[in-house]
């Protein structure tokens, strides 16, 4: 039996690493729907090799040129197509992998048809995890991590009770300007921010990466994926990015995840779990090769974003939406050019300062919260 595989974000950086999995397992994997933007080029050929049922475009006019193009295939557009590629497809598994909290709601449409979430899409979880986590236990969904660190715990997990955990230790590359003070960081440009030493992701996610707001989010998701206190989720600088994440038990005992950094083995790894299966054109690790692993405590006052992530995650309700909403923004503004690099963390902290968290929030409350500051922060750059 292979296992249908929908696509939420097949575009990205993710997105191709899970077709390029998808690909590599044809009797494994079947792609029976994606979603993308714009990139209308790379939709042809993805469509064109994989030929699922139904597909979903940012735009009614590329959804109405592709339809012509291939009448085989049902096109959708917008909002209502990314919800439908997310739980109308008869999916058992859904990867998710937009970027932005623009993911939250097809991600609770797919959890309410019973389809098990792969998550790339971090942002989701940030601004909503009470509610999605709630929802997916009611549903008896199972929400597996996507993200590297993420899908190490979960490894090192296999067979151990999470109530004997102590703490989990989350790694960081430290991204671009790992080595640089916080006062270097005045006048960086996009495309220093852009050069990350070890993965190659998508735009958002390297920029999170130099800022580290991604350790931030993937901090609160961590929180909510391994229902685990803050006090217990530490992070540690390690520049090979090797070893992937750890959990220490209450025993002291240590399990560590390594592997060279390569997203197929956590995208492939949460499309065949419980199974493992082989890797085409694997990366070993060669510890000989590398020889040496290095490991710095994290400065909090230097990565400033990372110290509003633990106040955003404890002080919880709707303070992590608003802390992620001001990020996407601030990180759009940075992108176009009209904020400086270390402005990022600041306009979120002055955010964060505006807002009236929420502590019990329902969808609405999260979805008013994400809009709002988006024009919050948008009015404060303007
Ligand atoms: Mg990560």
């Amino acid at each position: 039996m292979k296992k249908k595989i929908s696509l939420l974000g097949a575009t990205g950086s993710i997105g191709l690493q899970t077709l390029e999995v998808i690909a590599a397992h044809p009797n494994q994997f079947e792609l029976v729907a994606f979603s993308a933007g714009r990139n209308i080029e790379k939709v042809r050929e993805i469509a064109a090799f994989h030929k699922p049922p139904l597909i979903s475009v940012m735009e009614k006019i590329d959804a109405e040129t592709l339809q012509v193009e291939f009448p085989e295939i049902r096109f959708l557009y917008g909002a209502y197509g990314l919800e439908e590629v997310a739980a109308n497809t008869g999916a058992d598994v859904l990867l998710n992998s937009v970027i932005g909290s623009v993911g939250l709601k097809p991600t609770l449409a797919a959890i309410r048809q019973g389809i098990t979430i792969a998550i790339a899409n971090k942002e989701t979880l940030v601004a909503a995890g009470d509610i999605v986590m709630s929802e997916a236990k009611r549903c008896g969904v199972s929400i597996l991590p996507v993200d590297s660190e993420h899908s190490a715990i979960f490894q090192a997990l296999n067979g151990e009770r999470s109530k004997s955990i102590s703490r989990l230790i989350l790694t960081a590359s430290g991204g671009s300007f790992r080595d640089l003070t916080r006062d270097q960081l005045t006048g960086v440009t996009l495309e220093q921010a852009l050069a990350h030493p070890n993965w190659s992701m998508g735009n958002k996610l390297t920029i999170d990466s130099a800022t580290m707001f991604n350790k931030g989010l993937e901090v609160i998701e961590a929180h909510h994926l391994f229902n685990m206190p803050y006090d217990q989720i530490d992070c540690l600088l390690h520049k090979e990015s090797i070893i992937h994440s750890m959990i220490e038990f209450e025993d002291t005992s240590v399990m560590a995840q390594l592997g060279s950094p390569d997203m197929r083995v956590p995208i492939q790894y949460a499309l065949s779990y419980p199974e493992r299966i082989p890797m085409k054109d694997p990366q070993r690790l060669k510890l000989e090769d590398i020889g040496t692993l290095h490991f710095e405590k994290m400065d909090l006052s230097r990565f400033k974003a990372l110290a509003l992530a633990y106040e955003a995650g404890r002080i919880g309700g709707t303070m992590p939406t608003a802390m992620n909403a001001a990020n996407e923004m601030a990180v759009s503004q940075f992108m176009a050019g009209h904020i400086p690099f270390v402005q990022i963390d600041e306009f979120v902290e002055r955010a964060m300062e505006q807002h009236q968290p929420v502590l019990k929030p329902n969808l609405e409350a999260i979805l008013e919260t994400d809009m709002q500051t988006r024009k919050i922060v948008y009015s404060m750059i303007k």
